[in-house]
């Protein structure tokens, strides 16, 4: 049986890169870059004012000095005069320095003189300028193939006039549930039944990845209806199951799987919840079939499928980040000698993460997943861990409560 850095390396070395499309850069947001991109033209475009003053010589303002103002550059705009010996031009921020001049004194260091100013201070060569090609040269890579397309990124990109980039596709991923005691949500609820969270809950964690769900719906607990969805499922990106992935009377996913020519590369993993969970692969396509328990099904997602679809989509950068937490609880696992993920909460004081128990662990307790901040990663060594002791976190949510002085 892999441990979950196997099982995860494992997934990892198999599922493929997506293939790449066109988007406007007005819709490249969280999408991944598929192309180097390189800077057509220097940046600055060319050498300017990075302040609201005045255009002068260096040299001539070793001490305070007064100098004729002889033409005014608005930002857009231009000058055919030089700055000569005794002169200054008004500049604007942006505007291009003209010629003759090496530096710029901001309006606040002068008397603001209209025909003659007045400058205070002496003035260093170079400034307040902004040099042309001082931030990028041309030919420069800007932005490089695999990078997530921030805010600064497409800032950047449209500042050079990029209006399509190439980017990796989202995966199509297909959610199948399974289980003869499960209901859709809207339908009636008799009192053996469920309702089929899991399927909305996977949609949810896809759509947060950017990746785009597919719903199967529900697969009987009988072959032929396993058959049928999970055929369905492998025309997708990727399939996702859940439930029924044990070897119980009523659990078809891993026989169909191999009825279906679906070859697993594991089908237990050292990890505590989430045992059952199967990789397989068929024709380059991943299949994660995950144990039905509401809360292994989103650990085993997160931990596990999430880091595969993001190197579908192109990502680079797929794995969790690790935080050190100190705990204010005891953490003891149920069961002794396999990694454990448990539910803790966060707080943050004077900068150090603190963690502590979200309430019950058993797989079968949906609140304290819906409580908890983070997963604490209980290695596999060591069964007991007492408050006081560091442990590694990792957070479910990009965001974190706002620390209480
Ligand atoms: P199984 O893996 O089929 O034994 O299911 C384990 C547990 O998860 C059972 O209590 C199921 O009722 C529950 N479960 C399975 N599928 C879902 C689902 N789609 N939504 C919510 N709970 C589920
Ligand atoms: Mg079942």
């Amino acid at each position: 049986m892999p441990s979950f850095l196997e099982a995860r390396n494992l997934i990892l070395a198999n599922v493929p890169l997506l293939g790449q499309e066109r988007v406007l850069i007005a819709d490249a947001a969280g999408r991944i870059l598929a192309e180097d991109i390189s800077a057509s033209w220097d940046m600055p475009r060319w050498t300017n004012s990075a302040m609201d003053g005045y255009a002068v010589r260096s040299q001539d303002c070793q001490q305070p000095s007064s100098l004729n103002v002889i033409d005014f550059i608005p930002a857009g705009g231009g000058s055919d005069k030089t700055v000569e010996p005794g002169t200054a031009i008004k500049i604007m921020t942006g505007a291009p320095l003209p010629s003759g001049a090496d530096a710029v004194v901001p309006v606040e260091e002068t008397d603001q003189g209209e025909n003659v100013v007045h400058i205070r201070k002496p003035v260093k060569t170079g400034a307040h300028v902004r040099f042309k090609g001082e931030d990028v040269t041309q030919g420069e890579c800007i932005v490089s193939r695999g990078t997530y397309l921030r805010p600064p990124e497409i800032g950047m990109l449209a500042s050079y006039g990029k209006a399509y980039v190439s980017v990796y596709r989202k995966p199509r991923v297909a959610i199948l549930s399974t289980g003869d005691e499960l209901v859709e949500l809207g339908e009636p609820l008799s009192d053996d039944r469920i309702i089929n969270s899991n399927s909305l809950a996977l949609v949810a964690a896809l759509k947060e990845i950017g990746a785009e769900p597919v719903v199967l719906g529900i697969a009987q607990d009988n072959r032929a209806s396993h058959i049928e969805k999970i055929s369905e499922g492998l025309k997708a990106d990727a399939l996702i199951t859940s439930a029924g992935v044990s070897t119980g009377d009523r659990d078809f996913v891993r026989v169909v799987l191999d009825e279906l020519g679906v070859k697993t590369l594991f089908c237990k993993v050292d990890i505590k919840p989430g045992r059952p969970t199967t990789f397989a692969m068929k024709g380059g396509k991943p299949v994660f079939s995950l144990p039905g328990n509401p809360v292994s099904t989103m650990i085993t997602f997160e931990e596990l499928v999430k880091p595969a679809l993001l190197k579908m989509m192109g990502h680079t950068r797929v794995i969790k980040q690790e935080f050190d937490a100190v705990l204010e609880t005891d953490l003891t696992k149920k069961r002794l000698g396999v990694l454990n993920f448990q539910r803790v909460n966060i707080a943050i004081r004077e900068g150090r993460y603190y963690a502590s128990c979200s309430g019950d662990q058993n797989t079968g307790i949906l609140k304290t997943m819906v409580r908890a901040d983070a997963l604490a990663l209980l290695p596999e060594n060591k069964d007991i861990f007492k408050a006081g002791e560091i442990v590694k976190v990792h957070l479910l949510s990009p965001f974190i409560a706002m620390v209480e002085e």
